[in-house]
């Protein structure tokens, strides 16, 4: 369901915004659409030919520290890899190669993942006769562009759609593992909670706020014999030259490639600090994957307790991440290991809320039931019709309804419904989808 991912990488000035703002037009981006996110833009959904797909700016590299731009080029890159269904390498033609190119080049040569090596500031087509420097980087033919004036726009996106990754559906006899990320800000306790979730010291823990650490996976077997893939974020670098900001940017782009790979997604916060934009931000993006999610308020050790505490704490988050009220919320402390054995049994339970498939018997008998104790809205003297239910999907659980006008569905009975279909299925940990089609 979820659509190709193409990243856009590149030295400052090469023309990446440009590109990226062309080609987003007035299109909404997902960053922008959460509550409470103000920020400017880091993916859009864009279009060509019918093929939807949505970009990624991995941009936020601070160009007025030499030394540290290298390295910011590098993990650029790196996440590039690591979240793209397809890479978009920009040069300057007006520049020409440049040793930073080749440094870059040389790290994408290594990925899997299909580059397209593109060439910016053709202003004018002919010029492409003049890119033959560029074949030096061994990634392909370079296509020639001109953001500005949107020239050669059409042979780079022929160009890309090909690329898009066949949805494959795995037919594997084994049970794949679950896909657990583990999200969250900087310092939350991500590496620490990977490590007791292990039970060995994996990840290296540090009291210094984001040591060079990578993104790492490790597989885990619980007794039952359910196998887990644990996908901890934790390679946010801090380098005292980088920006907030883009340090920022770098943690939401790790959050968004662990969560995109994931079948639950712990988002963890920091007891001592409660929800913050940015933990809104990643609840957010864990909210649109459509991914099962656990809250887990982390360093509960921290707080001095009294009685009430835990009921109080647990409204008030739910309260502040009000589209996520479906998610279970655990208080443990990754540092002492209370309640951290409370946390995959939940995996387990939300996992299978997630995949769960419920009869279409089953589900029109619920459906009249909902509508019986609360009939739908009227607009214009007529009244929204709800013929027949099924299910079109898991993970998660989505619900198609076959409807007689579909601007007859208001919010506020859509969430009616939802929250029907949620006490009387159970339906915790996952955000649940309803698609209406017209049947005339
Ligand atoms: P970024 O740092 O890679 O995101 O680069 P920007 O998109 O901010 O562009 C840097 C500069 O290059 C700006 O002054 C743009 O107007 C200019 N630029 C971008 N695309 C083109 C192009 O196709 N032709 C020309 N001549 N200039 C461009
Ligand atoms: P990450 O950046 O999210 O991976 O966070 P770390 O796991 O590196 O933890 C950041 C800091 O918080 C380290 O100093 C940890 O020892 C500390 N920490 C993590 N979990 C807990 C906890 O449950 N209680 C307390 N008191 N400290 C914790």
């Amino acid at each position: 369901m979820a659509k190709p991912l193409v990243a856009i990488v590149g030295r400052p000035n090469v023309g990446k915004s440009t590109f990226f703002n062309k080609m987003a037009g007035k299109r909404i981006s997902i960053v922008d659409d959460m509550p409470g996110v103000t920020r400017d833009r880091i993916t859009a959904d864009a279009e060509w030919l019918g093929h939807h797909f949505t970009l990624i700016d991995t941009g936020g590299i601070d160009p007025k520290s030499d030394d540290v731009l290298l390295s910011q080029m590098r993990e650029q890159a790196e996440i590039a890899m690591d979240l793209a269904d397809v890479v978009c390498f920009f040069t300057d033609a007006r520049d020409g190669l440049t040793e930073d190119d080749k440094d870059v080049a040389n790290i994408l040569r290594k990925t899997e993942k299909p580059v397209l090596l593109v060439v910016n500031k053709v202003d004018y087509l002919d010029l492409n006769e003049n890119l033959y420097e560029f074949y030096e980087l061994g990634l392909g033919d370079p296509i020639g562009i001109s953001s500005v004036n949107m020239l050669g726009f059409g042979d780079l996106l022929d160009r890309m759609i090909e690329l898009f990754p066949e949805d494959k559906q795995g037919d594997t006899e084994e049970k794949p593992p679950i896909q657990l990320a583990i999200v969250g800000r900087p310092n939350v306790g991500k590496s620490s909670l990977t490590n007791r979730l292990l039970g060995e010291n994996r990840t290296m823990v540090s009291d210094i706020a984001g040591t060079t650490r990578d993104a790492i996976d490790s597989e885990y077997t619980d007794e039952d014999g359910t196998v887990f893939n644990i996908i901890d974020t934790a390679g946010i670098r801090r380098k005292r030259s980088v920006e907030d900001e883009t340090l920022e940017r770098y943690s939401v782009l790790r959050s968004i490639a662990a969560i995109r790979r994931c079948d639950v997604a712990l988002l963890l916060i920091d007891a001592n600090d409660g929800v913050t934009e940015q933990d809104t931000k990643i609840a957010g993006l864990i909210h649109d994957e459509g991914k099962a999610v656990i809250v887990i308020i982390n360093k509960w050790d921290m707080l001095d307790k009294e009685t009430g505490t835990y009921e109080n704490y647990k409204k008030k988050v739910l309260d502040d991440l009000k589209f996520m009220s479906y998610a279970p919320v655990l208080f443990i402390s990754a540092k002492s290991g209370q309640r951290v054995n409370q946390i995959l049994d939940k995996v387990k339970e939300v996992y299978a809320t997630a995949c769960r498939r419920i009869t279409t018997g089953v589900l029109n008998d619920v459906l009249n039931d909902a509508v019986n104790a609360l009939q739908p809205p009227v607009q214009g003297g007529r009244r929204l019709r709800i013929y027949y239910a099924t299910q079109g999907g898991v993970q998660p659980p989505s619900f198609v309804l076959f409807v007689n006008d579909e601007k007859l569905m208001f919010f506020a009975y859509e969430r009616y419904l939802e929250n029907y279909f949620r006490k009387t299925f159970q339906l915790e940990g996952t955000p649940i989808r309803f698609i209406l089609r017209e049947k005339k």
